[in-house]
């Protein structure tokens, strides 16, 4: 996973093969090498200079130390809230939103049949009406996990989608929906208004329900996805992220930078475009994997 960011960073290492050489060149090339990695300008720069007041501060004299140090620095970059899902109520409501193609309804597929192989009920809703073709795919995956879905036909309200939704889950005892959306964000007004009625609906339906709102990013598109997770954030309610595709060409480093400059936690990354590539974040074992 991610191993882009693994590779740059080791070559900044490998660079300095003893403590003595830790100078300017080191700590430049180490911020060329974050910021190669998809960190941003702006985080990279902050773990640096983290990394030099700390080499200063605590006399660090071995390059191991050096390393655990920037380890440490990464963890607490990444540690900016619970990675786990909260689920409470009955049903709780997990909304799944991000632009087209990032990939809402492969995790959510991969996600109801994690979820149910915790032992839970499940439900999909189908609310990207948007093309016939999205509740085609969403059905697939239900089928695949072994979950329920509730669909309408294309064009259909999605807010109509949800209500029929949540009703099904409360009549049937379903612990988790998970609500699929149509990702367009080139009007962002009609997408507040959208999110807005959503939450709404599900306020309304379920007032002690929890209620999830992950933002989906595709993990190749850098810096870009960084601009979309600011501008949905905004907009909406955001509790957590999922970063996919770190399988391909991803160097990994968006999860940092994503982390670092909204503070909402990355709770699941997708690692390829079968039912079991989806694992919940873990800020250790990434950042061991890492350095
Ligand atoms: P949506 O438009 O956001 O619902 O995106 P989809 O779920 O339809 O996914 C778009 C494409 O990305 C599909 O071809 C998926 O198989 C692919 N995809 C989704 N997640 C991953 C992942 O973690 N790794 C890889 N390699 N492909 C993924
Ligand atoms: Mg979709």
């Amino acid at each position: 996973m991610a191993m882009g960011l693994f590779q740059i960073l080791k070559q900044a290492f490998t660079a300095v093969p003893t403590f003595d050489d830790l100078n300017d060149e080191f700590y430049d090339s180490l911020e060329e090498a974050l910021i190669l990695a998809d960190v941003g300008a702006e985080t990279a720069c902050d773990i640096v200079a983290q990394l030099r007041k700390r080499v200063k501060e605590r006399f660090l004299g071995r390059m191991e130390e050096v390393k655990d140090a920037l380890r440490d620095i990464l963890r607490s970059k990444l540690e900016v809230g619970d990675s786990a899902l909260t689920l409470e109520g009955k049903p709780a409501v997990v909304l799944v939103i991000g632009v087209n193609g990032v990939g809402k309804t492969t995790s959510i597929g991969k996600l109801a049949k994690q979820l149910k192989g915790q032992g839970k009920k499940v439900l999909l809703c189908a609310g990207d009406t948007f093309r016939a073709a999205a509740a085609d795919q969403l059905e697939i995956w239900a089928n695949r996990a072994g979950v329920d879905i509730v669909r309408q036909n294309e064009g259909a309200d999605p807010g109509a989608v949800l209500f029929d939704a949540l009703q099904a889950a409360k009549a049937r005892g379903t612990d988790v929906v998970l609500c699929d959306t149509a990702g367009r964000l080139h009007n962002k007004q009609n997408l507040m208004n959208e999110l807005g009625k959503i939450s709404r609906i599900i306020d309304r339906e379920l007032p002690n329900a929890s209620k999830e709102v992950l933002l989906v990013l595709d993990g190749t598109t850098g810096q870009n996805g960084l601009i979309q997770a600011e501008q949905f954030s905004q907009i909406a309610g955001v509790t957590g992220m999922v970063v996919t595709k770190l399988d391909g060409t991803a160097k990994g480093g968006v999860v940092i930078a994503v982390c670092n400059t909204l503070k909402i936690p990355v709770k699941f990354v997708g690692v390829g475009e079968q039912m079991d590539d989806l694992m919940q974040f873990d800020a250790h074992s990434f950042v061991e994997a890492l350095i």
